[in-house]
């Protein structure tokens, strides 16, 4: 059992006001492996109060000196990699091998590239008669989901130390104990003290006084839809400024002179990667009409050939889903689709055969979809896969963009010119071009109700900046 009593707050672990306790549960035992302090709003006021006491020293701090901490942090997590991967695989239900590749690998590049990000960003430039500076923020909230938990953290804690600005951490309750690990990662190399806390706890009890709060300047929140419009209407009282990266329904349009081997390959990995809990899983695969039949062949063989069971079992694809409260979501899914007149074309609402303990899904494909039916509209979050037909391009434009969404998109052609024109006409934050791989570097955000705010690179960084002109004689 790991326990985590404490909050970190001014470079110490402080006992919790907040008496409470949550419960981490192993996705596939469903045993409880540990638990962290459910904290109050007490708690996130004094980790308001010591980010507040850190920030100017901290701002005043020379960038050089800031990035050597974020490459520090790299090296000393990088020797924790394997503890983490597995914490996480417990948490979540990734299976170890991709856990490592993912959950910790893509945290250790983050930090490096925003350390590198920042030394060579301008943070100066003269406009005519005016000096133009960029300033950090001040004290940015982060509020962090359980599906890449390490990762999404990262990918906001990195750039704002970055720019200088101090941090309070709200992790997933979910899926909280990596946090532990990262702030024993910055304690461990002298990060000075109150220029990152974690308070763990539920988003009512500890998020939304830690949002509401008039001393911060910033709330970045990586959630669901529903958080993001709390968050926004919370913190627009005090007019901060809030970035939110959140949910999706990405398409995979398929074009009719593409592979199709290849491209529902690809499609079943970019939907069913994490048990389908991947903010821009693909799960809606767009496919000419007239290879409809052939799609669907391949998509059953494909799904029948996938492994799922236990993340710790080398040979296993596809762990469980992170709790019993998101297996029920999903299960329910599968059966609205079902209801609404979808046809299963392999999976289905029962339990995978065989795993009678641990939240499995079995992964699902379905065709026949009309665009109003409810698993073509809302996000699942599970290992669910709709294929919408189109008779010519003009429909696939329009089936792609048909939702609230905007996230995430994936084309594939057989001619790659092709194949990013048609991805021009796709309102999205990323097309994934035939195999073009996921980039650190590039701008991650969404268009539409996935968001508003870029993360990584240099538009990563940005996000924590304000902007000032001073005008010279
Ligand atoms: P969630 O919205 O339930 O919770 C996310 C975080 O917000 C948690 O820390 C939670 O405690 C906190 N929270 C919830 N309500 C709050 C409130 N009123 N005030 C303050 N904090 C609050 O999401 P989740 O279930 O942890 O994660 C899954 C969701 O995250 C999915 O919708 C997924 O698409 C989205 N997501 C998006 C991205 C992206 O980059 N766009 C990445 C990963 C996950």
């Amino acid at each position: 059992m790991i326990e985590h009593r404490s909050h970190y707050i001014d470079g110490a672990w402080q006992s919790s006001h907040g008496t409470g306790r949550l419960d981490v549960v192993n996705s596939a035992t469903e045993e409880v492996i540990g638990s962290v302090a459910a904290g109050d709003a007490d708690d996130a006021k004094a980790a308001v109060a010591a980010a507040r006491a850190a920030f100017d020293a901290w701002a005043a701090t020379p960038v050089t000196e800031r990035a050597a901490y974020l490459t520090r942090a790299a090296q000393a997590l990088r020797t924790r990699q394997t503890e983490v991967a597995t914490l996480i695989s417990q948490e979540v239900g990734m299976p170890f091998a991709y856990s490592n590749v993912v959950q910790t690998g893509l945290p250790l590049q983050s930090f490096v590239s925003i350390a590198q990000v920042a030394l060579d960003f301008p943070f100066e430039e003269q406009v005519y008669n005016s000096l133009v500076v960029r300033e950090p923020i001040g004290v940015v909230v982060a509020i962090t989901p359980w599906n890449y938990p390490l990762h999404q953290i990262v990918a906001k804690v990195a750039p704002a130390l970055a720019a200088g600005c101090t941090v309070v951490l709200k992790p997933s309750e979910v899926a909280p104990l990596n946090a532990f690990v990262l702030a024993d990662v910055f304690d461990s190399i002298g990060l000075p003290p109150g220029v990152f806390n974690v308070v763990t706890g539920t988003g009512t009890d500890v998020g939304e006084p830690l949002v509401a709060h008039p001393d911060v300047d910033m709330v970045s929140l990586t959630g669901s839809t529903v958080a993001g419009r709390r968050i926004g209407a919370v913190a627009a009282q005090s007019i901060k400024r809030v970035a939110l990266e959140l949910g999706g329904k990405s398409p995979m349009v398929v074009l009719d002179d593409a592979d199709l081997v290849a491209a529902v390959g690809a499609a079943l990995n970019g939907c069913f990667l994490n048990s389908g809990q991947t903010c821009i899983a693909l799960t809606r695969m767009i496919v000419p009409r007239a290879r409809l039949a052939e799609v669907e062949a391949i998509a059953k063989s494909g799904v029948e050939a996938i492994a799922v069971g236990d993340p710790f079992d080398p040979a296993t694809v596809l762990g469980p889903l992170v709790s019993e409260l998101q297996r029920d979501r999903v299960v329910g899914y599968i059966r609205t689709g079902i209801d609404e007149g979808a046809r299963v074309v392999v999976g289905g609402p029962s339990a995978p055969a065989g795993l009678d303990r641990g939240y499995y899904v079995q992964p699902t494909v379905f065709s026949d979809v009309t665009p109003d039916m409810t698993i073509v509209r809302e996000e699942i979050f599970g290992p669910v896969l709709v294929i919408q037909a189109y008779d010519d391009e003009a429909e696939a434009v329009r089936l792609a963009n048909d939702s609230i969404y905007g996230l995430n998109a994936a084309v594939f052609s057989a001619d790659q010119d092709r194949a990013v024109t048609f991805a021009r006409r796709i309102r999205a934050g990323q097309v994934q071009i035939n195999e073009g791989a996921f980039n650190i570097n590039a701008p991650f955000g969404g268009y539409g109700q996935s968001g508003n705010g870029r993360e990584f690179g240099k538009w990563g960084l940005e996000e924590f900046l304000e902007t000032k002109s001073m005008q010279l004689p």
